[in-house]
């Protein structure tokens, strides 16, 4: 097949972010792309070739937008499912598969499959509802604290609850959910694997995402992750273990905890493109999105090896700011040497909402690590007032 400057469509469903640093790269190789999004304003609107609005849950929409497309990926998993499955029945190659995105979509079906398929993550039990979860707490089948998590369509930790009193549970959702054994994790790491429709695998670098003390919020995302070689060597197996199981093609990124005694606990999986891997585009030979690409079009993977150290900031909204969003001191940050701003284009800032992200890159880890508290401490994302 030819993709370059040809005919050949590229479907992408979703157009945030996620589908805007993925346009980086058909535009570098000249491929076609068609994206569909809910929203006139997603990030993706400008670099597509063309960029069609539509609901990623209904049948008809997805199904007659893969009707246009040579091929078929995602950027954000909750996509109808039913239009995949048809679309791949008639002959359509859709990667990562409806299979396995019918498999990570519900966090109760994707755990199962964790114990399956023998691969380590924290215990937990599955309810249909909160009664269920609570008649289990009563009874104390169920102890306190958990991690509480909404089954489906949860986001960026707003289906994640810590549950450790009796209000707690009160206030949580009626909807489907798991509850988790809470991890002590001495950090979080993530291993993103890129794995072709051929089967040739590679995997990124071990990161790591250091934790404000006591905002306990991720920070900064950090490549290589500081920890002893054979945790890390460790975490990539059971990387590897994980996209093997599902015979994932594209980028499987798979987050998982380093507990105290240096054991991995898988957490979850993300089946395309992930924040962990952004730092990707400055720091090594070639980006997660660049390689998801690759993967997805069975060509041959390139090196996920890094260059040079990296680090990554999300820039989110300030809180006590909504409206249209001013980067303050972002000429600031850019002065200084390796640091490398991306704006996803979201002209309205709200509070926490993801704008853009700031990659740090250095020869020297430490040097990186001071820069990157150097641009936290003075951009903001703000609004006009
Ligand atoms: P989301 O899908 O919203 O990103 P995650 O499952 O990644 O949700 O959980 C968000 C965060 O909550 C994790 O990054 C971690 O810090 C914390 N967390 C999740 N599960 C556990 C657990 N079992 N034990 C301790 N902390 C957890």
């Amino acid at each position: 097949m030819n993709y370059f400057s040809s005919d050949f469509k590229l479907g992408i469903l979703g157009g945030g972010q996620l589908g805007k640093m993925l346009l980086a790269e058909t535009r570098k190789f000249d491929i076609q792309t068609y994206i569909l999004d809910p929203s006139a304003e997603a990030p993706s609107r400008f670099g597509a070739t063309k960029f069609f609005i539509g609901n990623l849950m209904n049948y008809d929409t997805v199904y007659e937008f893969g009707k246009k497309v040579d091929a078929l990926t995602i950027e954000i998993e909750n996509v109808n499912l039913e239009a995949l499955d048809q679309l791949e029945a008639e002959g359509l190659n859709v990667y990562p598969s409806p299979k396995t995105l019918r498999l990570i979509q519900n966090k109760g079906t994707q755990k199962d499959f964790y114990v399956k398929n023998n691969i380590p993550t924290s215990k937990f039990e599955r309810f249909q509802d909160l009664e269920n979860l609570k008649s289990s707490v009563t009874s104390s089948a169920v102890d306190m604290p958990f991690v509480w998590k909404c089954a489906q369509f949860g986001y960026d930790g707003n289906g994640v609850k810590i549950v450790r009193t009796a209000t707690d549970l009160e206030n949580l959702p009626n909807v489907e959910c798991i509850a988790e054994e809470v991890v002590p994790f001495k950090n979080e790491l993530a291993v993103i694997v890129a794995r072709s429709v051929s089967g040739e695998v590679k995997t990124y670098p071990v990161v790591e995402m250091e934790f404000h003390p006591e905002a306990n919020q991720v920070e900064y995302v950090i490549c290589p992750a500081r920890i002893d070689e054979k945790v890390a060597q460790k975490a990539i197996e059971v990387g590897l273990k994980v996209s093997e199981a599902f015979n994932h093609v594209g980028l499987l990124a798979v987050e998982m905890f380093q507990t105290h005694d240096d054991e991995i606990v898988v957490n979850e999986v993300a089946p395309r493109p992930h924040n962990s891997g952004h730092y990707s585009i400055e720091a090594s030979y070639t980006s997660q999105f660049e390689n998801h690409l690759r993967a997805i079009l069975n060509l041959p993977l390139g090196n996920t090896a890094s260059k040079v150290a990296g680090i990554m900031v999300n820039l989110v909204g300030e809180e006590g700011y909504s409206g249209n969003v001013v980067y303050e001191n972002i000429e600031k940050i850019m002065a200084i040497d390796g640091v490398t701003p991306h704006i996803y284009g979201k002209r309205e800032t709200r509070p926490f909402r993801k704008m853009g992200h700031v990659t740090i890159v250095n020869e020297d880890m430490n040097e990186a690590r001071r820069i990157a508290e150097e641009v936290k401490k003075t951009i903001r994302v703000i609004s006009v007032q």
